[in-house]
């Protein structure tokens, strides 16, 4: 069944009861009394009636099962139309996309041109820009944005890199670079890394000091 992103805000728990609390996982259905593990993902099918992972709920209002349903379509398109753009989940706010250490700011509901007042070039602007957002479900964006920049953390507490590299621009760069390319990005290898880009980068760099003798 995986781990259960467990959120006080979902409505699923108007609908149901932990049977030992604080245990968030072991559920009862408020309708039927059935009891069962997986969280208010398998709640919410049991609740939907969607026969995929729980058993049906025989006692629950049409209404409520409607509500979940909508919930669990919604959630599937969503996804789907948010594989090409995962990393565009900071929205506006470029310093919540940038900066993965700092604290987020309280509110962001703020919709337009986003903050565009620090030494902004390209890329900063292509971080802050609200492409497709408004037709994006909000608390998916987060809790996605959330897996996506816990594993960016791990990369860099794993291999000791510094915090300030997030500021970086070739940091950035990358970062949007990938978002560009989708879902199967390859990775450079260890070869390639090591021999053939290496070559290619010192060149770029030997034409660049040319240009800038020459001048
Ligand atoms: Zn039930």
């Amino acid at each position: 069944m995986g781990r259960f992103k467990v959120r006080k805000d979902d409505i699923t728990w108007d609908h149901c009861t932990m049977v030992e609390p604080p245990n968030k996982t072991y559920l009862k259905c408020n309708y039927c009394g059935e009891k069962f593990h997986g969280g208010v993902y398998r709640m919410k099918h049991h609740l939907a009636r969607t026969r995929k992972d729980a058993k049906l709920c025989s006692k629950v209002p049409d209404n409520v099962t409607a509500l979940f349903d909508k919930m669990l379509k919604d959630k599937e398109n969503e996804k789907a139309k948010q594989n090409d753009e995962m990393f565009d989940l900071g929205g506006n706010d470029e310093d919540n996309f940038i900066d993965v250490n700092a604290p987020r700011p309280p509110k962001r509901d703020h919709v337009g041109g986003g903050s565009v007042g620090n030494r902004g070039g390209n890329i900063d602007k292509i971080f802050s820009k609200k492409a497709n957002q408004t037709t994006l479900n909000e608390h998916w964006k987060k809790e996605e944005r959330e897996k996506a920049i816990r594993k960016i953390a791990r990369f860099f507490y794993c291999n000791n890199i510094a915090f300030n590299v997030a500021n970086d621009f070739f940091f950035k760069d990358m970062v949007q670079c990938l978002t560009k390319f989708g879902p199967r990005f390859k990775p450079p290898s260890y070869h390639e890394l090591r021999v053939p880009l290496l070559k290619k980068e010192v060149a770029y760099v030997n034409d660049i000091m040319q240009d800038f003798r020459d001048k």
